[in-house]
């Protein structure tokens, strides 16, 4: 790993939190050392302040912990200018060279993942577990990407005629713009950004109003591992300026392609946006993702499994298991079990603590939605088996809905929160139907040891990623993305990099047959 020297600790803002639970009231606050606690934007090198400011908040509290430089289209369009005039010489850099780069840019993320997970947890409430594993994984995609860079292969083609070669080239592509959610606020920018610029590409980022911390400190970290001044640019704005920024990125000729992650909706208006100057774009999208247990399945395992992909972050991530979906021969056996295990491992409280596992929702909103999903439920004849009722600020208790229809809320958006919305159901046909019954198809998980319906049900889901027998799927190997309305492209494993690259077909004629 590479060494490097760090000033004293900075600590932010001692905070007093108010959106907590009474018996969990107490002090906390947010110690990184100083020079990952940026909060200026970081354009062609340089750290770059801008005529306002937006706050950044704690959730768990409603705490302001920083104000970050509120950047506008003027910004957005100078980093857009430095990342095209950089990308004239990032595309000749040698690929062994972009390789080394970004394995040094990963060796400092995981030696500094202590404070890089402190500021997941205090800007977006995940559990500084969970934080800690983010950043491993978010570290994994330059990793992983460092390797990659080396392996940009083209093709050379049996040709038609004796007096031809056929040569088929990659090529960077060029300007990305890469805009990403706060609920994973360093991994989402490095699953993009480690495969852009393996690829030769140079980025412009715009991190979520709630979390640009993180981006921020990836930048200073970028610059630490010699990432070339104008190859990686961070854009903070606040919502009132997104627009515009987005704009920018969205439009502007010298940028070549756009990688979005976030909701369905949001992907819409960037694609629009994209098609008057026809950028290529990956598009990350909303899931609602069907978690199914067959008769044939070890309900230990499923209760295992639906606990992690359920209440992961809160139940804040695209792949959270959001429809249950539980055959008549073990239904009441999962339900008892999968209740007993909500009891003895689910701890609400501030993400600092250690023994938190669920943290806020990103805002009172957010609670709300889960709120109006649960009362949908209820007047429609759903039972609260857990929980149910939201508590101070934006904290959700985790809950259990049994007797659950596909008529209901809670079975027809993505719900974002620590809800269980139970379905029973009897044949392996009718789970299917309702499974796929979903504009989005993102990712799904099925419980089963049939052998044949294995085969039958991962065949027959209309999703992007497929969890047999396993809750937690997420790994730089493997292709992230969705079918439907959940998106376009993939993400990670040896696919991801080809998001960045154009193919040139090069006919070499006039040779002597
Ligand atoms: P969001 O509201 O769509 O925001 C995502 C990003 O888009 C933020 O940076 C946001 O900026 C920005 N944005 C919004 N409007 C924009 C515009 N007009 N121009 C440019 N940028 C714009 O989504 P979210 O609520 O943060 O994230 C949750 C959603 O993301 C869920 O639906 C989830 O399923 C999805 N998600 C998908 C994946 C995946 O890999 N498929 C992964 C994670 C999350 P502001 O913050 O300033 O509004």
């Amino acid at each position: 790993m590479s060494a490097v020297c760090l000033p004293r600790t900075c600590r932010l803002l001692r905070q007093v939190p108010r959106g907590l639970p009474a018996a969990m009231r107490r002090h906390f606050s947010l110690d990184v050392a100083a020079p990952l606690l940026r909060t200026q934007g970081f354009v062609n090198g340089r750290w770059v302040s801008a005529a306002s400011v937006f706050p950044v908040l704690d959730p768990a509290t409603g705490q302001e912990i920083a104000r970050v430089a509120d950047f506008g289209p003027a910004e957005a369009k100078q980093a857009v200018d430095a990342a095209h005039e950089a990308f004239q010489s990032w595309k000749h850099v040698t690929a062994k060279e972009r390789s080394v780069v970004l394995r040094k840019w990963f060796d400092l993320l995981m030696l500094h993942r202590d404070d890089l997970a402190s500021i997941i947890t205090f800007e977006c409430g995940k559990p500084i577990r969970e934080s800690l594993g983010e950043i491993s994984y978010s570290a994994s995609f330059l990793e992983w990407f460092s390797e990659e860079a080396r392996r940009i292969y083209g093709d050379i083609v049996p040709p038609p005629a004796r007096d031809r070669k056929i040569l088929l080239l990659k090529q960077p592509i060029g300007v990305a713009s890469i805009i990403t959610p706060w609920n994973f606020p360093s991994a989402m920018i490095t699953r993009k950004v480690g495969a852009a610029l393996a690829a030769g590409c140079t980025v412009v980022v715009k991190p979520a109003e709630d979390t640009p911390l993180s981006a921020l400190a990836l930048a200073e970290l970028a610059a630490q591992a010699g990432v070339p001044a104008g190859v990686f640019n961070v854009v903070p704005c606040s919502r009132d300026q997104t627009p515009s920024v987005g704009r920018v990125l969205c439009t502007d000729p010298l940028v070549a392609k756009i990688s979005f992650t976030g909701s369905t909706n949001t992907g819409k208006v960037l694609l629009k946006m994209a098609a008057d100057t026809v950028k290529k774009a990956s598009m990350e999208l909303g899931g609602h993702a069907p978690f199914i247990v067959f008769d044939s399945a070890d309900v230990d395992r499923a209760v295992g499994g639906a606990m992690a992909s359920k209440f992961r972050n809160s139940g804040q991530t695209c792949v959270c298991s959001n429809r249950f979906l539980v055959q008549s021969g073990i239904y009441e056996r999962f339900l008892e079990k999968l209740g007993r295990a909500m009891d003895s491992e689910l701890r609400v409280g501030h993400g600092s603590e250690p023994h938190t596992t669920q943290g806020p929702l990103i805002n009172a909103g957010a609670a709300e939605k889960v709120v109006q999903q649960i009362s949908d439920a209820v007047s429609r004849g759903a039972k609260v088996l857990k929980g149910g009722k939201r508590l101070d600020g934006s904290f959700m208790e985790p809950t259990l809905l049994a007797d659950v229809t596909a008529d209901m809320l809670c079975t027809k958006e993505e719900t974002f929160g620590p809800l269980v919305p139970v379905i029973r159901f009897d044949t392996e046909e009718e789970a299917v139907a309702v499974a796929n019954a979903s504009s989005v198809g993102l990712a799904g998980y099925f419980y089963s040891q049939d052998v044949g319906q294995i085969w039958r049900v991962v065949e027959a889901l209309e999703v992007g990623i497929v969890g047999v027998n396993e809750g937690l799927l997420s790994t730089p190997e493997a292709t992230f993305g969705g079918v439907k309305q959940s998106g376009l492209g993939r993400e990670g494993s040896k696919y991801g990099i080809d998001e960045y690259l154009e193919v040139k077909y090069m006919c070499f004629g006039g040779l002597d047959p």
